[in-house]
């Protein structure tokens, strides 16, 4: 059975690069007919807030992508504790002592002579009286745990294909801090033992996370997840943009884009499918693939998402809308108005114009040819293309031409100088509306 995760600090809002992320998590496991579970990263108290959490869970909500379950790290601290003591106890975990300052120090030295600031395991080597000694001096140790230098840091990555990097080239990393609080690697690790994760989905930015947390797998005896780094999300220039970090679903939502233009977008960007707009997303699911994910950074675009959002739009049922439309608006309206939004909320401004009333702005030298309109409008056939119809007999009747066929017209129509197109309009605005208001 597949099991991914989706693990946010709640240290803030969800930003693009997060939703990404979940939602690679999501159609994997629905891909797979497997879970797809959230995972809280709260083991930071100072930083971490309710309020986030409770932004997390709506933000998911809102785009469809449902979790199988949650789990908070906060709750799990006794587990982790287990597996911490198992580890010091079979020496993969170590005491260390120095301060911060010492340690800067050390890897200043080392990059002064043009070596790679690797930490020295200076603490590997103390006896059990010199740590007996530090402590009667009051130093609380922080742990680091200890690689296995023999045995390289290798996976095969299913979007970077096989990845390899020498443990000795790399700092045992702390684990736990003096304090018993935990920084993320470890705890991490266990949690996707223990709650059965078959694949880790994440952002590129962890690869050298993962490349420490395979021996941490391996040290607790367990066979490492498969891993799945996507390349990371640049702006619409190709540079990694500050904006992205703070557009989210709050965002989003103002600006009137459907949860499935985000999720169309978002599954598509960095991968050799093509963009296109699903307002279901069984097809992306069916279709998800990470070794059609490309290594380039994936391009994120505003005005594409605004693009894809119109093309969802004009495939949503009235089901889908009923409850953003104005009062009265109905299935037949909606589907006639439909095919010209970019927003939903756009439906409201037609319905305003169709239902009236209308304040129109009509001029003394047009009240005669308005009254001609209404006599016109009573012959034409409205079953067809009424405006057509109605624009050419009156440019007959009265030798008017361009705006002066026109505006009057759409100002008694609509009380507008610019709006909707009118062909499509004056058939929803229905032959009694429109006489009445010609004649006005
Ligand atoms: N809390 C980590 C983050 O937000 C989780 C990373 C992961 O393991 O997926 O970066």
């Amino acid at each position: 059975m597949v099991v991914t995760r989706f693990a946010p600090s709640p240290t803030g809002r969800l930003h693009v690069g997060n939703i990404r992320t979940a939602l690679h998590n999501w159609l994997w496991a629905r891909r797979n007919g497997g879970r797809f579970l959230l995972r809280i990263d709260d083991t930071d108290a100072e930083r971490s807030e309710e309020r986030y959490v409770d932004a997390i869970r709506a933000d998911l909500a809102w785009l469809g992508l449902t979790p199988d379950a949650e789990v908070r790290q906060s709750e799990r601290f006794a587990l982790y504790g287990e597996r911490f003591d198992a580890l010091v106890a079979a020496g993969r975990v170590y005491p260390a002592y120095e301060t911060a300052q010492e340690l800067d120090l050390k890897r200043k030295i080392l990059l002064g002579r043009g070596l790679p600031p690797v930490y020295d395991r200076a603490a590997l080597s103390l006896t059990d009286v010199d740590r007996a000694k530090l402590e009667a001096d009051g130093i609380r140790p922080h742990w680091r745990f200890r690689l296995d230098h023999d045995t390289p840091l290798a996976w095969d990555d299913l979007v970077r294909g096989p990845q390899r990097f020498e443990a000795a080239t790399m700092s045992d990393p702390v684990v736990r801090r003096a304090d018993g609080s935990w920084l993320y690697m470890l705890p991490s690790a266990i949690d996707d033992i223990d709650m059965g994760v078959t694949h880790v989905v994440r952002g590129e930015d962890h690869v050298s996370n993962t490349a420490l947390q395979v021996q941490m797998f391996e040290a607790m005896g367990v066979t490492p997840p498969a891993f799945a780094h996507a390349a990371l999300l640049t702006g619409a220039e190709g540079k990694l943009s500050k904006r992205l970090g703070s557009l989210g679903v709050d965002h989003f939502r103002d600006a009137g884009i459907e949860p499935a233009a985000v999720v169309s977008l978002l599954s598509r960007i960095g991968t050799s499918d093509p963009v296109e707009p699903f307002a279901d997303p069984a097809p992306l699911i069916e279709g998800v693939d990470f070794a059609r994910f490309g290594r380039a950074p994936a391009r994120f675009d505003e005005a594409e998402l605004a693009q894809v959002n119109a093309r969802i739009v004009h495939q949503l049922g009235h089901d889908a809308v009923a409850d953003r439309l104005p009062a009265g608006m109905g299935e037949s309206e909606w589907l006639a108005v439909r095919p010209n939004l970019t927003r939903v909320a756009e439906a409201a401004d037609w319905w305003r114009v169709i239902e009236g009333p209308i304040m129109g702005d009509i001029a003394d030298a047009d009240r005669a040819y308005l009254a001609q309109a209404a006599v016109e409008a009573e012959a034409i056939d409205w079953a067809a293309d009424p405006w057509h119809a109605l624009t050419a007999r009156l440019k007959a009747t009265t030798g008017r031409t361009g705006k002066a066929l026109f505006l009057p017209l759409r100002r008694a129509l609509t009380g507008l100088d610019h709006g909707p197109d009118m062909a499509t309009l004056l058939p929803l605005i229905g032959r009694d509306r429109a006489i009445a208001r010609l004649s006005a």
